[in-house]
């Protein structure tokens, strides 16, 4: 079965490999067992229900909370060439019959339907006469009160399985956190071999976060180079949107606002114009994303602070469903995460408890100086299992030198002595640098001995000072923002312990890594000019039908097709996105495009062929390598780490990137960093077994979090070593 599903992959979509747990997911369902798919956004969920649906005999129905998603995919799947049709309270009555008159004439394969409609009694009676073969439930999570879409008539749907016993059951979201997948399985009556959950990390985004200073003309050089791209640019409030949108327009962009307060009519237009690519910039606030299927967004800006973690990942993960390269950046001003803390502060209990712990890890992830995929992958208990990834402003700026920075820190902690410990970073960069400003005077400040001895310094550079105080833990904030000192910073004041670090002039530009190219030679090396024509004639066919762009190609197609010059119908086979019924129906119009552009310019066609070619470049005498080898030479792990002057983890994690660059590693002396006991790594490695070796946070629940990390990390990789 599983070969005519990857027939189907090449012929009907386009693609030659699956990704992440599609492979598994779909042979799962084949076999008609449930399963509960978990990946990230844009990470291909819908083929691993839709491949099924073609292959079954009967109906596959899709039930869906996005009423406005639901007529995309239908558009897609049509495009495609797939009978698929939709139910729900947006239609006319007439195509609502009509629809329902195709659904029973047993000619069409996918039914998309909003839970609504599903309860209503016609709508049963129709299925009931009907085979239903896969009963699919998109966005699972709004099935669970802790999900953060709860949606109460979800929950009805656990009672329709019993109409259809026959039917596989598939629920997929890109929800992650524990709670709510098994609040999805209990609901559901899943038992637990049946997750597939993919890892989190996406990639192809580049995460950047940059001091906030001037955020309109720093996102103005930034769109400056980009002004055909989409993006969607994400504010605090609707003013603010309103303001940013006008301001963003007088420059000449071309841009749209959303948010709750503008009409229903206004928000759909909007929505639909940034989806036909009749806009490229939608400004928005939260309220923005649900239900946007679009590939090519090729920006996500968080132009004031985004609320925690999980919703920041959720709105980045708009960018690039498409694969290709794309930007996450956000711009970080301290007196955002002062109106965060002024709202929790208005909270109380539990509820504050929560939030405050939600801008502690979101504060993390923004002011961290390692990798930022490894907070973001560790919100969601994933282990990051590189040490850069090369796609964040953090792996790729060039190592600043380390600097002593002693007495500028003991002039910063003194004031804040002298002050009484009641103040905030600014404050104390107007005391030191002599500021006549009203709060100074007020308090008698500019009679502190220290008052004006750090006028060489500019305030930015005292603020940076502060935050890497505060992340060197010498001092903390208080409640009201105000800076306290911690006991370590006594021995920076008596002289015993000097400060190191780094100051960062460069942190304000979004531009920046703008050259940082991608991995892929065709994005890197394909002709732009040719490109846009492409684009133009998409866009040309998608009007006359009425239907967005992307459901015509992705970028990544009309990207192939300006390297590759395909002129003929058999070269545009082996393209990606280019599936049987797509070739036939546009063919023709982009071959023609190509045709003409490479007469022009005298440009051959270059072959793609069905087999990709893998570029492995290997970097020698890695550290990860020259480790791995000396630990299977019989070194065992603490000597390893003796010598190299790090942690046991730290030689661990070496070990596990040598494991994942298809090194074997000998098992004796893995597990000696332990100190579990044999009953708990057998109970360890059971959890391994059940949850899948990939990530940690499921093992970590599956045990009741009795068991650390550091001890998972150590039985997870000797679990890997095992099995390779
Ligand atoms: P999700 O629903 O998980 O957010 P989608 O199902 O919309 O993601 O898929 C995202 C994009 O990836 C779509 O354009 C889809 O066609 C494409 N895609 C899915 N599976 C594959 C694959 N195996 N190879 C290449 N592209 C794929
Ligand atoms: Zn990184």
């Amino acid at each position: 079965m599983i070969d005519q599903a990857r027939q189907v992959l090449k012929d009907t979509f386009g693609y030659d490999n699956f990704r992440l747990q599609q492979e598994q997911a779909i042979t799962q369902i084949l076999d008609r067992k449930d399963a509960l798919v978990i990946m990230p956004t844009g990470g291909g969920k819908s083929i691993v229900y839709q491949i099924p649906a073609l292959l079954f005999d009967g109906l596959t129905v899709v039930i869906s909370p996005l009423i406005s998603l639901m007529k995309d995919q239908v558009e897609q799947l049509r495009e495609y060439g797939i009978d698929a049709v939709y139910l729900n309270s947006s239609l006319s009555h007439d195509v609502y019959d009509f629809n329902v008159r195709k659904v029973k004439s047993g000619k069409v394969k996918l039914l998309y339907v909003a839970p609504e409609t599903l309860m209503m009694d016609k709508t049963r009676e129709m299925l009931n006469n009907l085979t239903v073969d896969c009963l699919t439930i998109d966005e699972a999570h709004c099935i669970s009160e802790w999900g953060h879409d709860f949606r109460p008539e979800y929950r009805q749907i656990a009672k329709l399985r019993e109409d259809f016993p026959e039917a596989v059951c598939v629920a997929l979201t890109a929800t992650a956190t524990p709670r709510v997948q098994q609040d999805i399985k209990s609901i559901l009556k899943f038992d637990d071999s049946e997750e597939f959950i993919s890892s989190f990390d996406r990639e192809n985004l580049f995460l950047k976060v940059v001091d906030k200073k001037d955020p309109l003309n720093q996102l103005l050089d930034y769109l400056f180079t980009r002004k055909k791209q989409s993006g969607i640019i994400y504010c605090f409030s609707r003013r603010q949107v309103d303001e940013l949108a006008e301001a963003l327009e007088d420059e000449g962009y071309s841009v749209k606002p959303y948010h709750a307060g503008l009409s229903d009519g206004m928000r759909a237009g909007n929505q639909r114009a940034f989806i036909k690519d009749d806009v490229s910039i939608i400004v928005a606030t939260i309220a923005f994303g649900m239900g946007i299927n679009k590939p090519n967004v090729r920006f996500v800006i968080h132009y004031d602070m985004p609320q925690n973690i999980e919703s920041y990942y959720q709105q980045i993960g708009r960018a690039g469903r498409d694969g290709l390269r794309s930007d996450c950046l956000l711009l970080y001003g301290s007196s955002d995460t002062q109106k965060i803390r002024y709202f929790i502060n208005k909270k109380q209990g539990q509820e504050k408890e929560v939030a405050e712990k939600h801008l502690k890890d979101l504060v993390k992830y923004l002011e961290t100086t390692d990798c930022r995929r490894k907070p973001l992958m560790s919100y969601f208990g994933e282990n990051y299992p590189k040490e850069e990834c090369g796609m964040c402003d953090n792996c790729l700026s060039v190592d600043d030198e380390v600097e002593d920075l002693t007495i500028q820190a003991q002039q910063f902690l003194s004031t804040i002595i002298r002050s009484g410990e009641k103040f905030g970073a600014g404050h104390i960069a107007d005391i030191l640098r002599g500021s006549k400003a009203k709060k100074v005077m007020e308090n008698s400040h500019d009679e502190l001995s220290t008052y004006g001895i750090g006028i060489d310094w500019s305030k930015d550079q005292w603020m940076q000072i502060s935050k890497l105080l505060i992340r060197q833990e010498y001092i903390s904030k208080g409640e009201h923002g105000n800076l306290k000192l911690e006991k370590s910073a006594l021995a920076v004041l008596d002289g015993s312990e000097n400060v190191f670090g780094t100051l960062d002039r460069s942190k304000t530009s979004l531009e920046g890594e703008a050259v940082v190219r991608t991995s892929s030679e065709i994005e890197n090396e394909h002709d732009a000019a040719l490109f846009d024509l492409l684009r133009l004639k998409r866009k040309e066919l998608a009007d006359e039908q009425d239907i967005p762009p992307y459901s015509i190609f992705p970028d990544t197609t009309l990207i192939e097709m300006a390297y590759f010059f395909p002129q003929s119908k058999e070269s545009l086979d082996p393209l990606y996105g280019v599936g049987n019924v797509k070739k036939e129906k546009y063919g023709d119009a982009f071959i023609g495009v190509v045709k003409k552009y490479a007469a022009e310019h005298k440009v051959e066609e270059r072959k793609k062929s069905l087999e990709k070619k893998v570029v492995a470049t290997k970097k020698i005498g890695e550290k990860y390598e020259v480790i791995g080898e000396a630990f299977n030479a019989g070194q065992s792990i603490e000597l390893l780490a003796e010598e190299h002057g790090v942690k046991d983890m730290t030689i661990l994690k070496h070990l596990k990137d040598f494991l994942d660059a298809g090194n074997e590693l000998r098992l004796e002396g893995l597990l000696n960093a332990s100190s579990l006991s044999l009953r708990q790594r057998d109970q360890v490695l059971k959890a391994f077994k059940k949850k899948g070796p990939l990530m940690l946070r499921p093992v970590y629940d599956e045990l009741n979090k009795t068991i650390g990390y550091d001890e998972l990390k150590i039985i997870q990789l000797y679990y890997m070593a095992s099995e390779k």
